[in-house]
């Protein structure tokens, strides 16, 4: 069974004036189809077909370049539409388990904040800012190359759920943004889904009572 790209839970303008439709269209409609398809492309016929994206992506040194770099977009940004909505922006309440979470493990939302967007602002080229849950239910942001994740078994990051992830492809703000990455930063934090964020988090972490 082929993986599908996911229904984008807004229209292409709701993020305005922080991430432009233009850029959600394209990004959505040519950048995660393009990865969705050759994602299936490169599966097609192996034993592959029929695994969820989080097994293959756990075992991903076994498997081609084309799988990796396209397997993790396709992941990647089936989760980046989900946490951002046209709602979300601001800090978690104190009734989320991620704000009690980020308290504990950065000191403040504050801290978390300038962390979190200096892993997005220093990593060259293309890839992602992480904000990851380990197995001992503690908190850490990373940042990857390219498509990689996470959950990769061979990823720059420490291995983990990621449980927000922020796309710093210059396809994901050049339009908009041109050169100013930070900027995109910035308008990214506006629009940031809590809610999805923090029941990524108690999923991840079967111990947590739901917010
Ligand atoms: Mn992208």
């Amino acid at each position: 069974m082929a993986f599908e790209l996911p229904d984008l839970p807004y229209d292409f303008s709701a993020l305005e004036p922080n991430i432009d439709a233009l850029t959600m269209e394209t990004h959505y409609t040519k950048h995660h189809q393009g990865y969705t398809n050759n994602l299936n492309n490169a599966i097609a016929g192996t034993d592959l077909e029929g695994q969820s994206i989080e097994d293959i992506l756990a075992n991903i040194s076994k498997h081609s370049t084309a799988v990796r770099n396209n397997g993790g977009g396709y992941f990647n940004h089936n989760l980046y539409w989900k946490i951002m909505s046209p709602d979300g922006g601001g800090e978690p309440t104190d009734r989320m388990n991620i704000k009690k979470a980020i308290d504990r493990d950065f000191g403040s939302f504050e801290s978390f904040k300038a962390e979190f967007a200096k892993a997005g602002a220093t990593r060259f080229g293309s890839g992602w800012a992480w904000l990851v849950v380990d197995p001992e239910d503690k908190l850490f942001i990373c940042s990857t190359p390219n498509q990689d994740n996470p959950l990769m078994d061979l990823s720059a990051c420490k291995k983990g759920i990621p449980v927000l992830g922020m796309d710093v492809w210059e396809h994901a703000y050049y339009l908009k943004y041109q050169n100013k990455r930070g900027a995109y930063i910035d308008a990214f934090f506006n629009v940031i889904n809590w809610k999805e964020v923090t029941q990524r988090y108690n999923d991840a972490n079967p111990g947590a009572s739901s917010f």
